[in-house]
Formats: structure tokens, C-alpha cells, sequence
């Protein structure tokens, strides 16, 4: 059997659930994922938007579903990972990869921006990952896999969502404690600079283009290109492999160069 196919309970397909799936990393690792045999539920704010990125796993021969859910809304979450559960089964691996920018210098940050960023970062995670953990614990295998990022690091004008980003590594390697005993991984992936529309949409708020933006990037990034989401999607396949269950409690700087 290859290492990439992932049998779950009675040899069915694992099943798994991605937060803001719907394009960027998330769509990235979706695709991945099923790639790699699992069936893919794709959780994304807009359900028709999560239907872009299942609808292409099923024209490329995988199996997926699409769920509307915001992960900041409790019963939102429970419902999109039961929902998972009863239309592909058990819920065993979960990436949380939702995410927003609300950047501001500190001065003229908004307590809005400040929750907005805690709240789908931190508590999102935390209510997607209490609604799933149940099913990995049945299973007694599970792989968690959050979206960290290198603003974990420090970074100007993001004092929200590097803080957010950081408390990210923090539950991360608290649910690894808490349930390696169950057969459960929770790893990091920490990524650098990744063209999508968020780094699109901070390059049209600093008034520049975005092509002279990732080139001026690329002169400080070691591997001298940005990133790619097939980059992170590369880096979550292998969190989530069978053969990772000893990796645990990590965090993976994926920034084409030793960030931290
Ligand atoms: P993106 O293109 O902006 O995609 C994020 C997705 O998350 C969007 O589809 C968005 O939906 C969805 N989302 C936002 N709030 C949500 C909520 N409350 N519930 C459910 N879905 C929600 O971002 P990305 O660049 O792919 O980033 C993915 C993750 O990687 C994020 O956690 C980000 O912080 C992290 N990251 C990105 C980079 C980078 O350079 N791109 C670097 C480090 C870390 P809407 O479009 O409807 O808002």
C-alpha cells in the first residue's frame, strides 16, 4: 500500500475537514488531501464558494463535500463537523486555516479589528477542534494540523494577528499533550509569504502592485521566490500522514529559508 493512501475505520477513506477551503492554502490543501485518498469536507463562510473547490475534487475523481459554516459561530462549527461526519463519516484529520488580516499600526487598531482576528484565529480554532477531537478520539487517530504564520515572530502593523498566530503554537502543542494519548497529532505549519488573495488584498492596501511586491519579497526570502499554497499543502500532507504519528507538538516554518 502506498504511504499516501490513508485507510480510516474498516479501511474506508480517512475523512477530513478544512476551514476556509475555498481558495488560497486551504483550497491548496483540500486538494491535497484528497489526492493523498482522504475524503474532503470543504468548510468555507460561503457554502457556494466551498462548492468551487469540492466540485473540482469530484471532477478529479475524489470525494467531497461542501459546508457552509463561520467558525466563530459555535453552533456553526459542531454542525459542519457532524455534517462531515454523517455524509463521509468519523472526522480524523482537521486543518484549521481560516483566517482574516485586520492589520493596523497599534495606535489606530479598533477593538473590532482586534476581535475580529482573535475570533476566527483562536476561537475558531478552539471550537472546531472541541467538535472534532470526539471523533478522533473514537477513531483513536487523529491529525490536527493549525495555520500558524512567521508574524508569530513579531511583525509591524499585525499586533492582532501576530498575537493570534502565536497563541496558535501555544494550542497546538497543548492539544498534543492532551491527546497523544488518543492516537492524535497536532502540529504547526508556520508559513512565510504565500501568493493568495490575502497577500493580494495587503499589497492593494499599501498601494502597490502585486508583481513588483512579490519580486521585492522574493530578494529577501533565502530560496528567492515566494511561496505557493501548494507549498503549505505539501507541508500539511505530511502532518497528516500515518507514518507522522511520532511528529507532534511542532511547528513547521514553511518561509523558503530559516525563519525561526
Ligand atoms: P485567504 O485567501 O484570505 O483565504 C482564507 C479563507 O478563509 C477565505 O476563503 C475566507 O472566506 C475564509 N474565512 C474567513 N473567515 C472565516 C470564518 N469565520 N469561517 C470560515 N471561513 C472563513 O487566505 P490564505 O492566504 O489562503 O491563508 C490561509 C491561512 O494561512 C490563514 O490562516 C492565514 O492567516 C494563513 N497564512 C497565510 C499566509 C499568506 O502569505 N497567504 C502566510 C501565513 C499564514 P471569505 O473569503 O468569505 O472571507
Amino acid at each position: 500500500m502506498s504511504p499516501d493512501r490513508i485507510p480510516g475505520r474498516d479501511g474506508a477513506a480517512r475523512v477530513a475537514l478544512v476551514t476556509g477551503a475555498a481558495r488560497g492554502i486551504g483550497a491548496a490543501i483540500a486538494h491535497r488531501l484528497a489526492e493523498d485518498g482522504m475524503a474532503v469536507a470543504v468548510v468555507d463562510l460561503d457554502e457556494q464558494a466551498s462548492a468551487r473547490t469540492a466540485n473540482a475534487i469530484l471532477e478529479a475523481g475524489g470525494r467531497a463535500i461542501a459546508v457552509g459554516a463561520d467558525v466563530t459561530d459555535e453552533s456553526a462549527a459542531s454542525q459542519a463537523v457532524e455534517r462531515a461526519a454523517a455524509e463521509l463519516g468519523p472526522v480524523g484529520v482537521l486543518v484549521n486555516n481560516a483566517g482574516i488580516l485586520r492589520d493596523n499600526l497599534l495606535f489606530k487598531m479598533t477593538v473590532d479589528d482586534w476581535d475580529s482576528v482573535m475570533g476566527v484565529h483562536l476561537r475558531g480554532a478552539f471550537l472546531m477542534t472541541r467538535a472534532a477531537q470526539a471523533h478522533m478520539v473514537g477513531l483513536k487517530w487523529g491529525r490536527i494540523v493549525n495555520l500558524s504564520s512567521t508574524s508569530a515572530l513579531g511583525n509591524r502593523g499585525q499586533v492582532n494577528y501576530a498575537a493570534a498566530k502565536a497563541g496558535l503554537q501555544g494550542f497546538t502543542k497543548t492539544l498534543a499533550l492532551e491527546l497523544g494519548k488518543f492516537g492524535i497529532t497536532a502540529n504547526a505549519i508556520a508559513p512565510g509569504f504565500i501568493e493568495t488573495e490575502m497577500t493580494q488584498a495587503t499589497a492593494a492596501r499599501l498601494g502597490v502592485g502585486f508583481e513588483d511586491w512579490k519580486a521585492a519579497m522574493a530578494r529577501d526570502i533565502p530560496v528567492g521566490r515566494v511561496g505557493s499554497p501548494a507549498d503549505i499543502a505539501a507541508a500539511a500532507s505530511f502532518f497528516c500522514r500515518e507514518e507522522a504519528g511520532y511528529v507532534s507538538g511542532q511547528v513547521l516554518y514553511v518561509a523558503g529559508g530559516p525563519k525561526a
